[in-house]
């Protein structure tokens, strides 16, 4: 039985809030505003995004104004029905993942009626902006990484980014099927561009990240992807790939990454080729 809680909204600076919701351990994030408050990512269950939508109003004492859900994984966007009369954000390319047979799976072993999600409301291809009556926070999608419509929120007045699972603190991030490994670091660098040295990044999961842990887990996904190319380049194949390289995870994240490298790699035209002796 899938336990889905809500914990208490903590301070991450002035105005700005953060709550962690299992059954996922996700960071939930809450900007307030004179006029209204906004929630980033809404849990995994529509029951458990109004669970969000009361406790936020309650904490903050303004209403629910705008909602984002950072990506389609049901730990971010399975609670958007929850926010039913709200504007509900997310990428463009959120609607149809969630309507994809991959999340009626998710929503089934979860015990989640796949007919009672919702899609966002308001999608989009490259940025947004909210007005919360004073502070303003700026949705942005950098670019395919974790998955094809990760979207971040950033609070200038408040020195604080909500990366959504382009960042990870809790953990390795995390590499799924959906996920673009090429292009990921260059996403992360679109984050790294605004960060100042006392900035607080937020990530998807795990307590709050500076400037140095970004870099460093860019670096690494970097590192993982350049790795595989080189072994391809050497002729090594994906069973051979994992004792023959130096890797920025553990052993589990990556024989969990090869697969998915080569087959990026595969569609990109570049696969192993036997190195014949030289003559
Ligand atoms: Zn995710």
């Amino acid at each position: 039985m899938t336990q889905f809680s809500l914990g208490e909204f903590r301070p991450v600076t002035d105005h700005v809030y953060v709550a962690v919701a299992e059954p996922a351990s996700v960071n939930i994030g809450l900007v307030v505003g004179p006029s209204g408050c906004l929630v980033v990512d809404t849990g995994s269950s529509p029951e458990q995004g109004a669970a969000l939508r009361a406790a936020a109003e309650a904490f903050a004492g303004v209403p629910v104004v705008a909602v984002l859900a950072t990506h389609w994984h049901f730990d971010h966007a399975f609670g958007l029905a929850g926010f039913a009369g709200v504007p509900t954000y997310a990428h463009e390319t959120v609607p149809s993942w969630l309507a994809h047979p991959g999340a009626r799976e998710v929503a089934e072993s979860l015990g989640v009626p796949f007919d009672a999600l919702a899609a966002p409301t308001r999608t989009f291809s490259l940025a947004r902006v909210i007005d919360l009556g004073g502070p303003r926070v700026e949705l942005v999608h950098f670019g395919r990484g974790h998955t094809d419509g990760d979207v971040v929120a950033i609070v200038p007045d408040a020195g604080v980014i909500f990366t959504g699972d382009l960042l990870e603190s809790a953990g390795p991030p995390a590499f799924g099927s959906d996920c673009h490994l090429k292009e990921w670091p260059s996403a992360v660098d679109g984050i790294l561009g605004l960060v100042a040295e006392d900035t607080i990044l937020v990530p998807g999961h795990g307590a709050p990240m500076d400037r140095l842990a970004a870099f460093q887990q860019r670096a690494e996904i970097s590192g993982l992807y350049g790795q595989v190319e080189y072994l391809i380049g050497r002729g090594v194949k994906q069973e051979d790939a994992y004792a023959e390289g130096e890797w920025p995870f553990d052993e589990t994240t990556v024989r969990e990454v090869l697969p998915l490298a080569y087959a990026e790699l595969a569609a990109a035209g570049i696969v192993p080729r036997r190195q014949l002796p030289l003559a």
